[in-house]
């Protein structure tokens, strides 16, 4: 496989079991969800196939506070990198850490699927033993990692609790629709392509909604509607929207602004990252996998170039040793006659002019 390509599911991939009272993925091990404590249903529902084999992972993610240490909620993501904790209200560095973050619910996503390779099973690579996030699905509907717990499942429509499914959006925001009453929402596509999603789904990055304002009325933070600055009643810790009772504009709270008004019981509540590719770590195993491959496949061709090499010189006519000396020069073939030859006729010429000296004066 193309570590850069999502695959097509085969005919047998199921989508997980979900709760139909949360989206979050069933744990057969209980009789009702441990998330919303919702009984499940029988059959049950389950997560909605969606366009080009995009997933959902759910989060509950928080951070511990530099300033006051208390564990703090991570409801959305903020536009410049930096958390606010809403217990203290010092704003920190968060930037490694969301992409942190985002890779380990992108492996929940991948590897945490039931079956035993995950997402996307490729004949090429073999998750290793034991299976990360196995617990997921049979015994568990949770995972933790950095600084957040992950689950499967699929978010519900606000209005019927059915799956909803990712559709076009012509604005270009990430846009979902429910897969039965057809009810419509978008979301901010610049926020999550920042993270490398394909999509959020969290009441504070719901697209076209303003930020409510803030006013101090005799000391006291109060929340206003950012359309009619009519005073917003009845707003809880944990929203992340609000609908003016006055304009009926919908509105967003993000953390900052709960932590600015003192409201310091926001719990960590679940938001939605959609992903439609393989996750990180498996493109790093099927690297590693095929760099493994090319590398015993040169091995492979070196010994065979090199036995080739071999069997072609044992079928050369071997070179005799004893027929050298027809190929060695002249001037060799001399250095090579024997010194005792050399001293007898040395000596034998001696004698002689010996000899004829010595009867010289006789003659
Ligand atoms: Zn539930
Ligand atoms: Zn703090
Ligand atoms: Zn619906
Ligand atoms: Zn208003």
């Amino acid at each position: 496989m193309n570590p850069h390509e999502a695959p097509k599911r085969g005919p047998s991939f199921k989508e997980p079991p979900i709760c139909v009272g949360c989206g979050i993925l069933v744990d057969p091990t209980r009789p009702s969800c441990g998330t919303c404590s919702t009984t499940y249903a029988s059959p049950p529902l389950r997560a909605r196939s969606q366009p080009g084999g995009g997933y959902w992972v759910a989060i509950k993610a928080s951070f511990s506070c530099h300033g006051c240490n208390f564990r703090v909620p991570l409801n959305h993501f903020q536009r410049d990198d930096g958390v606010t904790c809403t217990r203290c209200g010092i704003e920190q560095r968060f930037d490694d850490s969301w992409k942190e973050l985002v890779e380990f619910a992108h492996s929940v996503g991948d590897f945490g699927t039931p079956g035993h390779e995950g997402r996307f099973p490729d004949p090429e690579l073999r998750l290793p033993e034991p299976k990360p996030y196995a617990a997921l699905g049979s015994g568990d509907s949770w995972v933790s990692g950095p600084h957040a717990s992950a689950s499967l499942g699929n978010p519900l429509c606000r209005a019927c609790k059915a799956p909803v499914v990712v559709v076009d959006d012509h604005r270009g925001d990430f846009g979902v629709a429910c897969s039965r009453c057809n009810e419509r929402r978008q979301y901010e596509r610049a926020e999550a392509l920042r993270y490398k999603l394909a999509g959020i789904v969290a009441d504070e990055h719901e697209a076209g909604r303003r930020e409510v304002a803030l006013v101090q009325n005799r000391g006291a933070a109060v929340l206003t509607c950012p359309n009619c600055n009519a005073p917003l009643v009845g707003v809880k810790d944990a929203d992340g929207g609000v609908t003016c009772g006055h304009c009926n504009v919908p509105c967003r709270i993000s953390t900052r602004t709960h932590a600015l008004v003192g409201h310091k019981e926001t719990p960590a509540k679940t938001w939605w990252f959609y992903f439609d590719t393989p996750c990180e770590e498996r493109r790093r195993l099927l690297r590693r996998g095929q760099q493994a491959i090319e590398h015993r496949e040169k091995l492979q061709a070196n010994n065979e170039q090199k036995s080739r090499w071999m069997s072609r010189r044992r079928s050369e006519p071997e070179t005799s040793y004893l027929a050298q000396p027809a190929h060695v020069p002249k001037a060799e073939r001399r250095a090579l006659v024997p010194v005792p030859v050399v001293i007898a006729v040395v000596i034998v010429i001696v004698a002689v002019v010996g000899i004829l000296v010595w009867l010289a004066p006789w003659t």
